[in-house]
């Protein structure tokens, strides 16, 4: 209950200091400041769409959609998370899970929701992309973009195992070769079979949620076919003539082992210089380019036919076969994940450089999972969505203490350090009370890894199950 008898707010009040409610309440003598409880005063009014920093600056809040489900579980179009929360509050629909959220509703949906489902994939060694597009009749709607985290402690685990197992197998006769797993053909080593699996994981995950169409993977890093003379360019290309295929960059830079051909320089932005200039006639062929760092590059403007003899030759060394060769490399474990997610649905493969000239075109920035939205091939309106970060959960817990005031381990919690900072993590480390100091807790949010913050100070948000899904703030 509130108690102004006083006229000094309690702390426990929860109710905002400038509601019309309270405001005669307030003394009058008090300075009014709009620092302590401006948030709740001003976000029913005007800016239910912006989020207010503690330095006071306002951003514009990003989208974030909800997954809906019908009484059968029938899976629906997503919504506004703000349009799924009125609902909960309506009593028309339960909360399944917050992390994605997810809604059910009370009552059976007849509607058809046939709007095409896309969700792209791009698929890197410690980072995933992931993304779901939908193509709506006017426009295609980013509905989730996540970057996943792969977990990089795996092999480090296993030869801890390894390890021990050798200890306690001293005393028996040795015996070779005696693992029949090791000997399977298209076996994948466990550090790596965990990546792909995490990606399946989520990708069931989120069909479960949503009517999924198909998968679009990114399969290998530039498209051969680019490579041979005269091959006619997608259409999004002949709006900007200047541009060097991405395939072509891609293939030149991965021919010359991504080093600089002049000095040899490895650590710096790489140009593709054409040898034979455009102004002379000279084609976009993997035979005309060559990889420069950008001070060589600058010293060929201009004179570039002194140069030309010494480069076509150091291209012409590599032998013919050398061009190919590279294009096919793909990554150990991607015919697996590839396998599983066709047995799935319709699968798509799509290639790296196509990815790249997508985002060019589209003016969007390079990031995992902004990858992932050009791999579906939709162009979005806008992909100012709510970024997720994912990370699959290790499945065998060694923590000795179970529960500290009722948390646990892998709880998704968040904090608010003094300076107004929030974070939102998952445990990683708990401490229960003891003579001095009060119970504890660690968490990993995105940013930041919080250690020994106050547990009764912490918010419980969820229990994840087999995937942490954490907000980029
Ligand atoms: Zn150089």
């Amino acid at each position: 209950m509130m108690n102004y008898v006083s006229g000094t707010r309690s702390k426990l009040t929860c109710g905002c200091a400038f509601s019309p409610l309270l405001w005669e309440c307030q003394p009058r003598n008090r300075p009014m400041s709009w620092t302590d409880n401006t948030e709740t005063h001003i976000l029913p009014l005007t800016l239910a769409r912006r989020k207010i920093l503690p330095q006071g600056k306002v951003t514009e809040m990003s989208k974030e959609y909800s997954f809906v489900l019908d009484a059968n579980g029938k899976r629906l179009d997503p919504t506004i998370v703000q349009n799924a929360w009125r609902l909960v509050r309506q009593k028309k629909a339960a909360l399944v899970s917050k992390y994605p959220m997810t809604i059910r509703f009370k009552k059976v949906v007849e509607d058809e929701n046939c709007d095409e489902v896309r969700m792209g994939i791009d698929d890197g060694a410690t980072h995933v992309g992931i993304a779901l597009v939908q193509k709506c009749q006017k426009r295609n709607k980013v509905l989730l973009k996540a970057t996943m985290e792969h977990r990089s402690d795996v092999g480090k685990l296993m030869t801890t195992r390894r390890a021990y197992r050798r200890y306690w197998k001293r005393h028996r006769p040795t015996r070779f070769d005696n693992r029949g797993n090791s000997r399977k053909t298209g076996r994948l080593a466990p550090s790596i079979h965990q990546k792909r699996q995490a990606v399946l994981r989520v990708a069931d995950q989120l069909s479960k949620r949503i009517r999924i169409d198909s998968f679009w993977l990114e399969d290998v890093v530039i498209d051969i076919r680019t490579l041979v003379d005269g091959y006619k360019l997608y259409h999004w290309q002949y709006q900007k003539p200047n541009r060097l295929d991405e395939n072509l960059r891609k293939a030149a830079i991965l021919r010359d082992g991504c080093k600089c051909q002049e000095c040899g320089r490895t650590n710096c932005r790489l140009e593709v210089h054409h040898i034979t200039p455009r102004r002379a006639n000279g084609r976009d062929t993997i035979s005309n380019l060559i990889t420069l760092c950008p001070s060589c590059h600058d010293k060929t403007k201009g004179n570039e036919e002194q140069f030309a003899e010494r480069y076509y030759a150091m291209i012409r060394s590599r032998g013919n076969n050398a061009e190919l060769k590279y294009a096919s490399h793909v990554m150990v474990g991607k015919a697996w994940l590839r396998a599983k997610l066709s047995s799935r649905l319709p699968l798509i493969l799509t290639t790296g450089g196509d990815t790249a000239n997508k985002r060019i075109d589209w003016g969007i920035a390079k990031s995992h999972s902004n990858d992932a939205i050009c791999i579906t091939g939709l162009k979005p309106e806008g992909i100012d969505v709510q970024e997720w970060m994912l990370h699959p959960i290790r499945h065998q817990s060694k923590a000795g203490i179970k529960d500290v005031i009722g948390f646990r381990h892998h709880d998704i919690v968040a904090y608010t350090f003094k300076n107004g900072e929030r974070h939102e993590g998952y445990v990683t480390a708990m401490y229960p009370a003891n003579g001095k100091r009060c119970a504890s807790l660690n968490f990993r949010s995105p940013t930041k890894h919080c250690k020994r913050v106050n547990a009764r100070k912490c918010k419980l948000i969820c229990r994840p199950n087999k995937i942490y899904w954490l907000r980029y703030a």
